[in-house]
């Protein structure tokens, strides 16, 4: 029997991750009622959300911002087109149109640029990465909700890996088409083929 509320509770640490299922341009009631349960059923847990969602709505959604990891970036920022510095603004800062240190345009702080700026979230990186690395052995359960195949090196592959070397783990994988688990996790495993945001306001 599926029983997450169960699974969470049974877990001394919980990972989360976030994929495209999540992204929105706008806040919509659906979207902001699943990021509250999703949050209640995780707060006073020892949790860490990785997200390659790039909207940026759960920085607002109450969670604990230093158990957030967004790789992929953020539209919310602005970096400089050419990469010539570290320096990432958040739009609507006046910051202009162009790199105020070498006049190139600014373009979104995502992932999509090319080069990246990853000033954004290397250090909550480091965090995740320590984070992850006492999970091992412990009871781990890994949440992954609506994760396809845009950047599947962040969540999807890592998190099949982690489910495959930590006996004690659960993966939840949700997704309305890209549900597979790889036979190799046994009964560690488990494939949901739902919308992920539905998912969580259904359990
Ligand atoms: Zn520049």
């Amino acid at each position: 029997m599926l029983d997450i509320g169960r699974d969470i509770s049974d877990s001394d640490f919980i990972l989360i991750g976030l994929g495209e299922e999540w992204e929105s341009c706008e806040m919509t009631e659906e979207l902001q009622a699943a990021y509250e349960k999703l949050r209640k059923q995780i707060e006073n847990r020892d949790y860490f959300v990785v997200t390659t969602v790039m909207d940026g709505w759960i920085h607002k959604m109450g969670f604990d911002n230093k158990r957030i990891v967004a790789p992929c970036g953020n539209w919310n920022y602005m970096q400089c087109k050419a990469a010539c510095c570290p320096d990432i603004w958040m739009k609507g800062e006046g910051i202009g149109e162009v790199c105020p240190k070498c006049g190139a345009p600014l373009v979104e702080n995502t992932v999509e640029s090319k080069p990246y700026v990853e000033t954004g979230y290397l250090s909550q990186w480091q965090i995740y990465m320590s984070w992850l690395q006492k999970s091992l052995n412990r009871k781990l359960l890994l949440l992954e909700l609506g994760v396809g195949f845009r950047t599947p090196t962040v969540i999807r592959w890592p998190f099949e890996k982690t489910a495959y070397l930590n006996l004690k783990s659960r993966l939840y994988r949700v997704h309305e088409k890209l549900f597979q688990i790889p036979d190799n996790l046994e009964d560690r495993g488990i494939s949901v083929p739902v919308n992920s945001v539905e998912w969580t306001l259904s359990v």
